[in-house]
């Protein structure tokens, strides 16, 4: 019996939290529990996590003797050679930002420089302190500080969703409202979802309109008494399209509560854009009414994973962020950031990022970007049965109005494509990176979706492979219950230690 079918007809006539709790009593009783797990294994089966086909030794405990350097780093590049041409032909939607031989080598040396400092020790290594400093104040100026009048101030974090949920915290503690709520669009990163989650802060997702962007309308009637903060973003990940920030951060000023801008994706690359002509609308600090920003030092600002940068204006609401302790036994303790001990050597690697890349290099890049994102905005475009969501300018959705784009996206999987699945509406995007300025990408992705779209057409519906039917059925199923589960099936088994 096909119990997700079953469930999706019975369940499907329900209005969808009728159709949660049904779902949830239901699950309860020990043979239809017993039944599910079979179908969430078998669903898992359809979805396998992926695995190295190279034939490598499994560790499961510490080895008992210590193993020579050169056989731990011949393992290690085994791996990633495998893994290699994977994200540096430009296969891969986002992921790797940049790539390039030199432009490692100069992260990995600056990391290496640095691999045992750490900002919690200021005394010991206070070249970690001036690094962060650094960091920000050059990211803030990129961003609409003018060094004179106005202070913006920030921290490094791990990735932007650190950055975002310690701003969401920031505004939680500033404002001390109980039963808080924050405002955004439903385009917004889940890393707000996740900060509502850790934080206790009830989130308000605001439907978008009709161009995929915020409606600043819908969105100043959702604003109430226990809002503390509005957002918006600049671009937002699934459509890549840049919300009316210079509107929506209006609006909040204008009812005294403070705005995030979530840069995570444009930060470094929008200023840039403007530089070269391109229309880009307001959505920094040069906003009266932007009170904080997002920003990821590892994505278009090229440095190695693990660093991003949030920026307040004024140390006021910065100092909601951090934490300290007056009466712990272990002596006075503070922290800027979530993490206690921090990686001096990623922030390293970001400043040598930011250094060897300078404005012009910057300004290069994102014209390549801009440059490939236009051509295949146009190209995607132009293939019979695709329509492109929203306007975009380097992050390009796209979905199709008669062939399942599910589909679209296996058949793209197989040629080695890995792009990101996008629902509400079922769509794909791509994120192009400096790797898809390389000669020749373009083109050959242009001509593998082309016939990608007309394979799916000619099979039909129900040949579904891969991340097909899992995202067919995680867009349909009524019981969103059953979806989470499975995803954390999912995670569950990629923790499994897995021999071949
Ligand atoms: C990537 C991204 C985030 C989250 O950043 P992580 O570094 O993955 O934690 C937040 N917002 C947007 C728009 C992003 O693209």
């Amino acid at each position: 019996m096909n119990l997700t079918r079953l469930s999706e007809q019975l369940l499907g006539r329900l209005p969808p939290r009728l159709a949660e709790t049904a779902h949830r009593r239901v699950a309860r009783l020990p043979k239809v529990g017993r039944l599910l797990d079979a179908e969430y294994d078998r669903m898992l089966d359809q979805a396998p996590a992926p695995q190295l086909t190279s034939e490598q030794t499994v560790y499961s405990r510490i080895p008992a003797e210590p193993l020579d350097h050169a056989a731990i780093i011949a393992a290690l590049t085994g791996m990633a050679m495998e893994e290699h041409d994977a994200w540096s032909t430009g296969q891969t939607s986002g992921a790797v930002y940049h790539g390039g031989a030199e432009h490692l080598a100069l992260l990995n040396e600056a990391y290496g420089v640095h691999s045992q400092s750490n900002p919690l020790h200021v005394d010991v290594w206070p070249s970690a302190v001036k690094l962060e400093a650094e960091v920000v104040a050059m990211t803030a100026r990129m961003l609409g500080a003018d060094g004179a009048t106005d202070e913006i101030v920030g921290t490094v974090t791990s990735g932007g969703s650190e950055s975002i949920i310690l701003a969401m915290k920031s505004y939680r503690d500033r404002t001390g409202i109980r039963r808080p709520e924050m405002v955004i669009p439903d385009s917004a990163h889940v890393a707000f979802d996740k900060a509502a989650q850790y934080l206790g802060i009830k989130q308000v997702r605001v439907p978008l309109g009709f161009d995929y962007r915020a409606d600043v309308d819908a969105m100043a009637r959702a604003v109430g008494r226990r809002t503390i903060v509005v957002a918006g973003s600049a671009p937002g990940f699934p459509h890549g399209v840049i919300d009316p920030i210079a509107d929506l951060s209006e609006m909040a000023r204008e009812r005294g509560v403070g705005f995030h801008t979530d840069a995570c994706l444009g930060g470094f690359v929008l200023p840039w854009a403007e530089r070269l002509g391109y229309a880009v609308e307001p959505f920094d600090f040069r906003l009266p009414g932007v009170t904080s920003l997002s920003v990821d030092t590892h994505k278009y600002g090229y440095a190695a994973k693990g660093t991003s940068v949030v920026l307040y204006r004024g140390r006021e609401l910065r100092r909601h962020q951090y934490f300290v302790a007056t009466d712990w036994p272990g002596g006075l303790y503070y922290s800027p950031t979530m993490a206690g001990s921090r990686p001096g050597a990623l922030t390293a690697s970001a400043w040598a990022s930011l250094l060897a890349m300078g404005e012009s290099g910057y300004t290069e890049a994102t014209r390549a970007i801009l440059e490939v994102g236009t051509e295949l905005r146009g190209g995607i475009a132009g293939i019979p049965g695709l329509r492109v969501l929203g306007e975009p300018l380097w992050i390009i959705a796209f979905t199709s109005d008669d062939v399942d784009i599910y589909e679209v996206m296996a058949r793209m999987t197989e040629r080695g494509w890995s792009l990101n699945g996008l629902h509400h509406p079922p769509a794909v995007h791509i994120a192009v990176t400096l790797r898809h300025t390389q000669p020749g990408v373009a083109d050959r992705f242009l001509a593998d979706l082309r016939d990608a779209v007309a394979q799916a057409r000619s099979a039909g519906s129900g040949a579904s492979t891969g991340a097909a039917p899992v995202y067919g059925m995680a867009a349909t199923f009524p019981a969103r219950g059953a979806v989470g589960e499975l995803l954390r099936r999912y995670v569950d088994k990629l923790y499994e230690v897995r021999r071949r």
